[in-house]
């Protein structure tokens, strides 16, 4: 890309995952073009630059368990699934999840699980995360994030005020939070249910 992505795994994954297959058939045209792309339900996949920042910025060696919240069309997920060990991506809109994991089963990613629900709320059951991951603009960051965060662990999250989106970095260190900021973004807004 040349533009300040050096992480080799992360590269590879954009190789290896096919785009098109996550866009509608009216898109896949533009599948390769590095711009958000309608999915249906009013959502977007996100820009292929912003997502592999943030992917870079996640740190991953190839072990972890992570989470995505705002599966969407389940391409990010697919991503994290080539470079890390297991993926739970959360998406509130049930169409689109159902999707999504039909997509990943059809592409043979056996380590990706996409589930419905609020994000907000994290997905406890799998708990804890080396690393999450929000595709969705938030207010504020939700409590239970950090809570299922792993020691050592990263979320990486767009935060939203006064219509500036900020992507943010929150490290887990020794029990406290370090958060960073890491350049503008645009992102559709996170809903709290
Ligand atoms: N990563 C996705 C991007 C989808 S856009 C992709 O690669 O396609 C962000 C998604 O977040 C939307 O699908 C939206 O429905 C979802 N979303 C918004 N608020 C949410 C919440 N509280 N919990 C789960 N998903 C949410």
């Amino acid at each position: 890309m040349g533009r300040g992505i050096y992480d080799k795994k992360v590269l590879e994954a954009f190789a290896k995952v096919p785009r098109e297959e996550f866009v509608p058939p009216e898109y896949k045209h533009l599948a390769y073009e590095d711009y958000p792309l309608p999915i249906g339900a009013g959502q977007t996949i996100s820009q292929p630059y912003m997502v592999a920042i943030m992917l870079q910025e996640m740190h991953l060696k190839g072990d972890e368990k992570v989470l995505e919240v705002g599966a969407g069309s389940g391409y990010v997920v697919a991503l994290l699934a080539q470079i890390c060990r297991e993926v739970w991506g959360i998406e509130r809109i049930e169409s689109l999840a159902i999707q999504a994991q039909e997509r990943l089963r059809k592409l043979g990613y056996t380590n990706a699980h996409i589930v419905v629900g609020d994000g907000t709320k994290g997905l406890p059951s799998e708990a804890p995360f080396d690393a999450i991951l929000v595709s969705a603009a938030a207010k504020k960051v939700p409590q239970a994030l950090l809570e299922q965060l792993a020691e050592g662990g990263r979320l990486v999250i767009p935060l939203e005020s006064n219509y500036v989106q900020i992507l943010t970095i929150i490290e887990k260190k020794k029990g406290k939070f370090i958060e960073r900021e890491a350049g503008p973004c645009i992102f559709v807004p996170l809903i709290e249910e």
